[in-house]
């Protein structure tokens, strides 16, 4: 069966001989418009074919053949009337044919036909338990999950990235995309789980999934979305091309068993002074540039996002499909400032933004990279005002201390906050927390560990934490590990045999807080845990944790204790990557044991982790 788009492409072929036969007896102007016309309907078959899924083999084909045609038959009769060149038009017509005839020769013989993608035709297309982490394992970087879901790390929030940011897909499966802003596509159907709704339907692998509910799905999430319904429409195009329907009744929610291709990640449109992507040495991977600000992942995995790139459809979707809670990067709510501090003139309002998705009942979790001498003082006490504003729809703010690594080439003079810093601000927001407080019946204001290690001060209670609502972006989870330490310190023994010494890697800042479950470890009889806080030399600056330790910086380290290393060396979880024990540096896990003669084992970064790697009786 024809699709629209052939049809269109079609029309386009037969445009062809029309404009040649014009140009002929010399109807110049309504050649021109014919070609321009011609012109218009390449647009408009792609258009539709990605629109409506109607892209099909014989589309492939025929697309670049009306191109060709056009161009052809235009270039060689203002050839024959003496208005271009003779060379030209052997160059510009044997170039097409060329391409076209190898073009079809491989269609022939292995079924794929691939020609340069013209301006405006069809182109081709190009993821930890919410437990206490490891304090300072897990400080400073955002990359544990907001509840039961994974988060991705995100260079918004101005932090080094935990080691698993190693591949495109984090959690999940998901791949990134320099396109943005966001596209539509239709899903091509991966996969059917036998005995499914959709496998009843007659639905199977290799179509494409056209719409659902008379809508259509642009992405894994809007059919998650749509097929929670008791009764879900289906349209989609079979491997042949045959556009097939089903109505389907089930249970409410119980999914249709469509695997679809995943979602791309979005990549942002600013240029943000301390984002973490620009921070980063040469040569590392490729996902440690990549910059996401996708809403999308804000809401599934916690990612935070500026929302600059967010456009009126998506704003309309997230109301719609109730994507809520999102993870909004504020930075400023002066426009200017913020603008500048995303590098981006062109950012669209964020209290706009905050009061839309407020009116549409959107919960948020803001955050703030705080910028000595940019956005703190009155601008950080304006920014926390407006946004008090919006509560409970904003729920939180979190207050990050801005990373900076030794690679900022090229970029402006930020500050790291210091030890004084780090005072002045707990002292300076401690009244205005309790304000928030007795007005809000929240504390609204939620300052990173970072901030607690940096001053040297106590970190609040559990109860301060009021849930621990930004624990994936390091507010908290130096708390948690300490209460989940302490109680689980009650059941340990009072000696273990036989007689056990390991060495405990961690970042920095870490060991200052791991000191105090070091001493309760080694009062146990015949243990012995060393610390070994490693400086991370390899992104300098004032990245201290031990999601961005590499495997170079912790041999050395290793190194220089090689005779008291004990029986093992205990690696916190975040310093490899999620699903492979790879460092940061590509260097595996096995080869730290192997140079040092013992065993290096991956430990959960969570206190129950940390105890149940040591061994006992
Ligand atoms: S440039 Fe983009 S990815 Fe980087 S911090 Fe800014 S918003 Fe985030």
């Amino acid at each position: 069966m024809l699709t629209l788009a052939n049809r269109i492409t079609i029309l386009r072929i037969l445009m062809s001989p029309l404009v040649a036969v014009l140009l002929l007896y010399k109807q110049t102007g309504a050649a021109l418009i014919l070609f321009l016309l011609a012109g218009i309907t390449d647009g408009l078959d792609g258009y539709i074919a990605r629109r409506h899924g109607q892209r099909s083999a014989l589309g492939v084909v025929l697309d670049p053949i009306a191109d060709k045609l056009l161009l052809a038959s235009a270039v060689i009769v203002l050839t024959v009337l003496k208005e271009l060149p003779r060379w030209f038009t052997v160059i510009v017509v044997s170039r097409d044919f060329i391409l076209l005839g190898g073009g079809l020769l491989m269609w022939m013989f292995i079924g794929k036909m691939s020609l340069p993608p013209r301006c405006s035709g069809r182109r081709p297309r190009s993821s930890r338990s919410s437990r206490s982490s490891w304090p300072c394992w897990t400080i400073s970087f955002r990359c544990s999950p907001r509840r039961s879901r994974p988060r991705r790390w995100s260079p918004c929030s101005s932090r080094p990235p935990p080691a698993w940011i190693m591949s495109t897909a984090g959690p999940g499966s998901s791949a990134i995309s320099k396109r943005t802003p966001m596209t539509f596509r239709s899903l091509a159907i991966q996969a059917v789980e036998p005995d499914s709704p959709a496998a009843r339907a007659g639905v199977s692998a290799g179509g494409i999934l056209v719409s659902l509910n008379g809508r259509p799905v642009e992405d894994p999430l809007a059919l998650r979305f749509a097929e929670t319904a008791a009764q879900v429409d289906l349209v989609w195009r079979g491997p042949d091309g045959t556009e097939r329907r089903a109505r389907i009744r089930k249970a409410e929610d119980l999914p249709l068993g469509l695997e679809v291709a995943p979602l791309t990640m979005q990549a942002c449109n600013n240029r943000c002074r301390f984002c973490f992507a620009f921070q980063n040495p040469r040569g590392m991977r490729r996902a440690l540039y990549f910059k996401d600000d996708d809403y999308r992942f804000s809401f599934l995995h916690g990612n935070f996002a500026t929302l600059t790139n967010l456009t009126p459809a998506g704003m309309d979707r997230i109301i719609r499909e109730r994507l809520s809670p999102l993870y909004v990067s504020v930075h400023a709510t002066d426009r200017a400032l913020r603008n500048r501090l995303l590098g981006n003139p062109a950012a669209p309002e964020i209290l706009e933004q905050i009061a839309r998705l407020a009116r549409g009942r959107i919960r948020m979790h803001t955050q703030v990279v705080v910028c000595p001498g940019e956005n703190d003082g009155e601008a950080l006490a304006r920014t926390l005002e407006d946004l008090a504003g919006f509560h409970p729809w904003v729920e939180t703010v979190a207050l990050v201390p801005v990373g900076l690594t030794r690679y900022r080439e090229r970029l402006p003079v930020l500050r790291s906050a210091d030890a004084f810093q780090a005072r002045s601000l707990l002292k300076w927001l401690e009244p205005r927390r309790r304000r928030f407080l007795r007005d809000l019946g929240t504390r609204f204001a939620f300052p990173s560990d970072e901030y607690y290690l940096l001053a040297g001060r106590p970190f609040p209670s559990g109860g301060r934490y009021e849930g621990y609502p930004q624990l994936g972006n390091g507010v908290g989870g130096s708390r948690r590990f300490l209460d989940e330490f302490r109680r689980l310190a009650r059941r340990l023994p009072a000696w273990v045999t036989p007689d056990c010494r390991v060495t405990v890697v961690t970042g920095a800042l870490g060991g200052v807080l791991l000191r105090g479950a070091a001493d309760r470890l080694n009062a146990i009889a015949g243990l012995r845990v060393d610390l070994l806080p490693v400086a991370n030399a390899f992104f300098g600056g004032s990245v201290s944790c031990a999601g961005l330790l590499t495997g170079q910086d912790i041999v050395r380290a290793l190194e220089r204790r090689r005779r008291a290393l004990g029986e093992a060396i205990l690696i916190p979880s975040v310093s490899l990557k999620e699903d492979e024990d790879l460092f940061l540096d590509d260097m595996p896990l096995a080869r730290l044991g192997e140079r040092f003669g013992r065993p290096a084992l991956r430990v959960d970064a969570t206190a129950s982790g940390l105890l149940e790697a040591i061994p006992r009786d």
